[in-house]
């Protein structure tokens, strides 16, 4: 499918292709770069760690931390220096956070982002963290999207790209095509949501993972025993949207809320907004909320975790469509919050 030309002009500082995420990997001198695992189609997933890895003996994962009713022994809470743990395209082609972790990448390696910024209040809250950064999750279906944005897609031309088409042609759109799982026998036209197995990495079986990429995302957030796990999804034309997590606890729900009201506080100075999400009541139905990779993030290692979703600006679709400048500031504003609110939990 071809684009029908409402695509927004891609600005240079608007970067997120695997090329150049691999040349960041091959060039960072302040980062500690790991490759954490290749993908189903054979592609290198990324990991840039800053700031010094704090030694903490674990006497438990955190599931036994929980029944033996004493947290500490997965990891306590005093004293441990605040991790962070940002993951970027978990559907490939949601790139805007790409885009974001691809300039604070280059800001923490150079001093300054694509656009040429310092960002200093950013790279201050970053200074109090260790912060670990997997700029594109699912790379097979990144290396699937042949642009480097979508913002100013039809929301036909995402469902194309993103969700892609059943084997008579037909879009598998959203959310029908999580019906079937894997999808790559029943798809003619794989979408960026899967990896090369048509595995949805979202939706994954998380007690028996299919996908490598899905193993290696649980194993770093464990590993780094992440204090919080934001996953930078796209969502649309929904407005700079931190979703609520299910089955997680209400103090991780209650930190996700509190967050938001923080980047809307900040965005509404700069004449941006972030949707604020009613906390959900307990999950329930016949069929419930589904227990997804948000979910298995919190508890492998007790993070708060969530999914925020960025504006995609989908052309003739109502809602907000926001510029590439205002959806990389988005980012950016949640990024400084996110490091404050982590610097000051963990102090606590
Ligand atoms: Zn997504």
């Amino acid at each position: 499918m071809t684009c029908e030309g409402t695509m927004l002009k891609v600005p240079e500082f608007w970067i997120s292709n695997l090329d150049h995420i691999d040349r960041q990997a091959k060039t960072a001198g302040r980062a500690e770069v790991r490759e954490i695992a290749r993908s189903a189609g054979g592609r290198p997933l990324y990991a840039f760690a800053y700031g010094e890895k704090q030694i903490m003996k674990s006497t438990a994962n955190y599931s036994s931390a929980c029944g033996a009713f004493d947290r500490d022994c997965y990891v306590p809470l005093s004293g441990k220096k605040p991790v962070v743990l940002l993951l970027g395209a978990v559907h490939g082609a949601e790139v805007e956070g790409t885009a974001a972790l691809v300039n604070l990448i280059h800001c923490l390696e150079e001093g300054k982002d694509l656009r040429g910024d310092e960002n200093e209040a950013l790279m201050k809250a970053a200074e109090a963290i260790r912060l670990v950064i997997v700029p594109v999750c699912n790379p097979d279906g990144r290396a699937r999207l042949p642009y480097e944005s979508v913002l100013g897609m039809t929301m036909k031309e995402m469902r194309y790209w993103f969700q892609g088409t059943w084997k008579d042609g037909t879009l598998c759109d959203y959310p029908r095509c999580k019906k079937v799982h894997p999808i790559k026998e029943a798809s003619d036209h794989l979408g960026s949501y899967f990896n090369d197995d048509g595995v949805n990495i979202m939706h994954d079986n998380f007690f028996r993972p299919m996908a490598r990429e899905t193993q290696a995302i649980l194993g770093l957030a464990d590993e780094e025993k992440a204090d919080f796990v934001i996953q930078l999804h796209g969502g649309g034309n929904c407005l700079n949207c931190l979703l609520p997590t299910h089955y997680v606890t209400k103090e991780s729900l209650v930190a996700v809320h509190d967050l938001s009201v923080l980047c809307n506080e900040r965005a509404k100075r700069e004449g941006l907004a972030f949707t604020i999400c009613d906390i959900p009541e307990r999950e329930n139905g016949e069929t419930p909320p589904s227990f997804n990779l948000a979910s298995a993030l919190h508890h492998v290692c007790g993070a708060v975790s969530a999914v925020f979703e960025s504006n995609q600006h989908a052309a003739g679709h109502p809602g907000a469509k926001l510029t590439h400048d205002e959806v990389y500031r988005s980012h950016l504003i949640l990024f400084e919050e996110l490091f404050g609110m982590a610097s000051s939990r963990c102090r606590a």
